[in-house]
C-alpha cells in the first residue's frame, strides 16, 4: 500500500488535532502538530520575558531562536506524542489561554517560520504522515495527496474549546473564548507570512453540524482514495 501525505488545515478549534490524531491511528501513520510547536516557542517568549501583558519585545526572540530545541516524543499510554521544549514536557503548558492569546503574534514572525517550516517538512521526507495547522497545503507540503481544510463556525468553535478549558480547570468566560477565536482568526488569516487560506486543491469540511464519527469517516474515505489511486 501507498504512504501518502495528508495535510490538514484550518481555524483554531475546528477539531483539526483530534481528527487527524484518528486518521493517524487508522492508518498507521505519525502525527504532527505544528500548532503545538508554535504555541512552544510562544511559550519560550513569554519565559523570557520578550511577550506579555504590555509587553512587547519580540525582535529579541529572533536571534534566540537557534536555542530553541525542539521534539516531539511518543507517549505510549496516551498513544500520542507530546512536544518538548528543550527538553522539557510541555504539552499541558502550551494549551493555556495565555500562550492562546499570544500565539498569532509569535506565529507572524518570518523567521520563527522559516525555522518551523524546515523542521515540519524534514518530518515528513518519508510520508505516511499527517500534519495539521495553518499553512500545510500551501507552504509545507503543497504537493500532499490529500489536502483537507476544516472550519465550523465561530460560535461553535469557541463553545467546543471553551468546554475543553473549563475541563483543565481554567477560570474563564465564554465570551473570553469566543474572542480568542475570533481574534486568532483575523490575525492568522491577514498576517503577510503564509496566512491562513484554503489551497485550491483542499477538500472544505465544515463541520459546524457534523458529529466527529461522521468526519472521521469522511475523511478516512477520502484517504483510502487517494491511498488506493495508482
Ligand atoms: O492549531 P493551534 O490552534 O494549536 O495553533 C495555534 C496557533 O499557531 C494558530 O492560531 C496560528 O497562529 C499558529 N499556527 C500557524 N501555522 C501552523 C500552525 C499553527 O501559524 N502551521
Amino acid at each position: 500500500m501507498k504512504n501518502i501525505t495528508i495535510a490538514i488545515d484550518g481555524h483554531s478549534s475546528t477539531g483539526k488535532s483530534t481528527m487527524a490524531k484518528q486518521l493517524a491511528k487508522a492508518l498507521g501513520y505519525i502525527y504532527v502538530d505544528t500548532g503545538a510547536m508554535y504555541r512552544a516557542v510562544t511559550l519560550f517568549a513569554l519565559q523570557k520575558g520578550y511577550i506579555g501583558p504590555n509587553v512587547d519585545k519580540l525582535d529579541l526572540l529572533i536571534p534566540d531562536l537557534p536555542l530553541i530545541h525542539l521534539e516531539f516524543r511518543q507517549n505510549d499510554a496516551l498513544g500520542y506524542s507530546e512536544i518538548f521544549l528543550n527538553k522539557v514536557n510541555v504539552e499541558n503548558k502550551i494549551r493555556t489561554l495565555e500562550v492562546s492569546r499570544f500565539v498569532s503574534q509569535v506565529s507572524v514572525i518570518k523567521e520563527v517560520r522559516h525555522k518551523l517550516v524546515i523542521l515540519q517538512k524534514e518530518m515528513g521526507v518519508k510520508k505516511g504522515l499527517v500534519m495539521d495547522g495553518r499553512d500545510i497545503g500551501t507552504v509545507v507540503f503543497p504537493d500532499a495527496e490529500l489536502k483537507i481544510f476544516m472550519t465550523a463556525t465561530p460560535e461553535i468553535r469557541a463553545t467546543r474549546r471553551y468546554k475543553e478549558l473549563l475541563d483543565r480547570g481554567a477560570d474563564i468566560s465564554f465570551e473570553e473564548v469566543l474572542e480568542n477565536v475570533q481574534q486568532r482568526d483575523y490575525l492568522d488569516s491577514n498576517r503577510e507570512f503564509s496566512p491562513l487560506r484554503k489551497a485550491d486543491d483542499a477538500v472544505v469540511l465544515d463541520n459546524s453540524t457534523m458529529s466527529p464519527e461522521q468526519q472521521f469517516q469522511k475523511a478516512m474515505s477520502l484517504a483510502e482514495d487517494r491511498i488506493n489511486t495508482p
